[in-house]
């Protein structure tokens, strides 16, 4: 499918770049000293747009469901990273070409190798190429036009498989493929060499001796992990609750190239769910949601190297097991709602299950939301089941409890292996081994003491394994211990929650929230084609544009009354009194996506009754300046749109858009 604006013209890339780049939504970082890939500042609308999306994100789930929020630091002890598998595991597979000594991230390699084959072969045989719709939240390198040159079906079957499970392959894998399909750098002509891990996180040493090492974090999850019992305390004990935090995260990315999609650092939304992993991991608002429907492209489709989705209520994808459990269903569908509040296009999202080796090896199951950008694909939101893992894996290291203990309405009867110790004889018999001896004994599992039970009973003593006393075996004899099954009465039940996880990257949700509202229009005056970013007036960056008729000074006052009360009402406006014609001036702001306009005429002067211009229909209506302040705030809450604005105040057709600055 080809990328396509709103008004569904195919999506001019660079015009659109230049266009964001001029107007200053965001810019390159350091570009006085030639930049740094993967690193870019926002400028005043690119500020504007993502605390908008930001906030809307903070109502929609942090106050929505009542989520703690917390601010947890960037800087990570290299400890906490090693405990939670980063150190080992955070990587992507990455080749060089050993002519020219570029650098390839592999998967990318493969893909794009593979795609400019498939796109050889259709034009070998005269099939028309669409835009490309790669995965693509991954390149995009200058390769050397293909050749056209036709492949066997069997092996355009054989690529367009490999391509559906791209993600899906290990750095062994990839290096198989480039081999199999002798894979060559167009750039070179040679072939790169095996795949290597490249971890992902930058490292530093944190205070000026350089032996506490440490990272900037990869996510901002980690730091929630580890205030659960905090948090759990904070919320009364009660279960199931959600954690949130919005901060910035740090990736060290092979070779960051598609703009704001693919960076270095980046702002994240994430929350951490936690849910008793007993009963199914229901949700108690799943009812609210169950009728949403949502495009799957589930996991055994991609395995079967193909790409179609379906679309199903959310309610039925749990019920049939497609969504492995109902809370993570109801985060999917909130991930939905919240992106289709925000002005993404609904039919350039859809969820891609994650493939089995895709997924870290906890987790239960995982689902991106994507968006179709011209780059195509984009993982913008991550949902995972990470199960207990890493509540489990800090527990273990630090010895902290990281479980929740929940008093038993019914008590419960527990049948166990019980150890009893004579510590009498005990204490003296081992003398300073006493205790790791004991410690040694009381971490034994029930399995093991049931076969130790049989082994005291028939020799009269038992052997264990106790590191650090003697030759690590220790006998310990009849008299001194009793082993036996007992029963033992709980009212207290402990468990370790499990955690889904929705993670969200606000760039490149902004980003695709710009292509998707982003149309150009023919200006009536005969001027060149405008851009008009189309975002709903809540996340507009400015909300109203204000206009005198001309530099006459009986408008001044009004201007300053007008933005006087905009700000009382908390909407941001701004002026424009540049002696360019009304409707090059609207046309400006179009392109800034600032939804409403005021203009001040010799009317306003007279009876204080102001036009309100709509961006995208260009159409005006006119009142007084209560009814003009009432629309605009209805229209920046989102609790009316400009068809109900139309129906209740009426249309002016005369201050046009062309008329002649005086
Ligand atoms: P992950 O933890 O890899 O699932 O990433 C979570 C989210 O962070 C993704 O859905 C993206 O929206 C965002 N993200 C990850 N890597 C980058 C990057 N290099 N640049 C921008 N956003 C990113």
């Amino acid at each position: 499918m080809a990328a396509t604006t709103l008004k569904g013209q195919p999506l001019d890339r660079p015009v659109l770049d230049s266009m964001l780049r001029r107007r200053m939504f965001y810019t390159p970082s350091f570009e006085i000293y030639g930049g740094v890939a993967g690193l870019y500042d926002y400028g005043p609308p690119g500020c504007a747009l993502l605390a908008n999306v930001t906030d809307i994100w903070r109502k929609h789930f942090v106050l929505e469901e009542d989520m703690l929020e917390v601010d947890c630091t960037a800087l990570t002890p290299a400890e906490v990273l090693k405990t939670s598998g980063h150190v080992d595991k955070f990587a992507d597979w990455m080749c060089k070409d050993p002519k020219n000594g570029e650098i390839l991230r592999a998967d990318h390699f493969v893909e794009e190798v593979l795609e400019a084959r498939l796109k050889g072969d259709k034009e070998a045989r005269g099939v028309k190429i669409e835009e490309k719709e790669e995965d693509p939240k991954k390149k995009k390198r200058k390769v050397k036009a293909t050749t056209a040159v036709k492949l066997d079906d069997a092996v355009v079957k054989e690529y367009e498989e490999v391509l559906a499970k791209i993600d899906n392959y290990n750095g062994e894998e990839l290096g198989q493929l480039i081999k199999k399909y002798e894979l060559k750098n167009p750039n070179t002509g040679v072939e790169p060499s095996p795949p290597v891990a490249f971890n992902l996180m930058f490292q530093t040493s944190i205070g000026p001796s350089s032996n506490a090492p440490g990272y900037l974090r990869p996510e901002t999850a980690q730091g929630q992990f580890l205030n659960f019992a905090k948090l759990l305390e904070f919320n009364q004990h009660q279960m199931p609750f959600a954690s949130a935090s919005i901060g910035k995260s740090f990736r060290n990315e092979i070779s960051p190239r598609a703009g704001l999609l693919r960076v270095r650092e980046f702002l994240m939304a994430e929350i951490e769910h936690y849910v008793d992993p007993e009963g199914g991991k229901k949700h108690a608002r799943f009812d609210e949601v169950k009728d949403v429907e949502l495009v799957l492209l589930n996991r055994h489709t991609q395995l079967a190297g193909q790409t179609h989705v379906e679309k199903v209520s959310i309610g039925k994808a749990v019920a049939d097991g497609t969504v492995d459990n109902e809370t993570l269903g109801y985060f999917l569908a909130r991930i939905q709602l919240f992106l289709e509040k925000i002005g993404v296009d609904q039919s350039k999202l859809r969820f891609r299950q994650h493939m089995a080796n895709e997924m870290a090896h906890y987790a239960a199951d995982c689902w991106d939301a994507e968006l179709l950008t011209s780059y195509g694909w984009v993982e913008c939101v991550g949902c995972a089941d990470r199960s207990a893992y890493d509540l489990t894996v800090h527990a273990k290291k630090t010895g902290a409890p990281l479980v929740v203990r929940q008093r038993l309405e019914k008590p419960i009867s527990v049948e166990e292996w019980q150890i009893e110790l004579d510590k009498k004889k005990f204490g003296p018999h081992f003398k300073k081994d006493g205790k790791t001896v004991e410690a040694a004994i009381e971490a034994l599992p029930q399995e093991k003491r049931e076969v130790l039970a049989k082994e005291l009973e028939s020799t009269g003593k038992i052997i264990i394994d106790v590191e650090g006393v003697g030759n690590g075996k220790v006998e310990v004899s009849k008299d001194l211990i009793v082993i036996e099954r007992r029963t033992r009465v709980e009212n207290t039940r402990e468990f370790t929650p499990n955690v889904i996880e929705p993670s969200f990257g606000l760039g490149r949700i902004l980003y695709a929230l710009i292509e998707h509202n982003y149309w150009t229009r023919g200006s009536e005056g005969g001027d060149e084609a405008r851009g008009v970013l189309s975002f709903p007036p809540p996340v507009a960056p400015t909300k109203v544009l204000l206009v005198p008729l001309s530099s006459h000074e009986s408008f001044k006052p009004l201007l300053k009354h007008m933005s006087n009360k905009l700000r009382t009402l908390g909407v941001s406006s701004r002026v424009d009194d540049s002696s360019a014609s009304i409707g090059k001036r609207y046309s400006r702001n179009d392109e800034l996506g600032t939804p409403l306009g005021i203009t001040i005429d010799f009317q306003s002067v007279k009876d204080s009754t102001y036009t309100l211009r709509d961006r995208d229909s260009t159409k005006q209506v006119r009142a007084d300046e209560d009814k003009i302040l009432a629309a605009i705030k209805s229209l920046v809450e989102g609790t009316k749109v400009w068809a109900d604005i139309e129906k209740e105040l009426p249309a002016f057709e005369g201050q046009d858009a062309e008329v002649p600055i005086r």
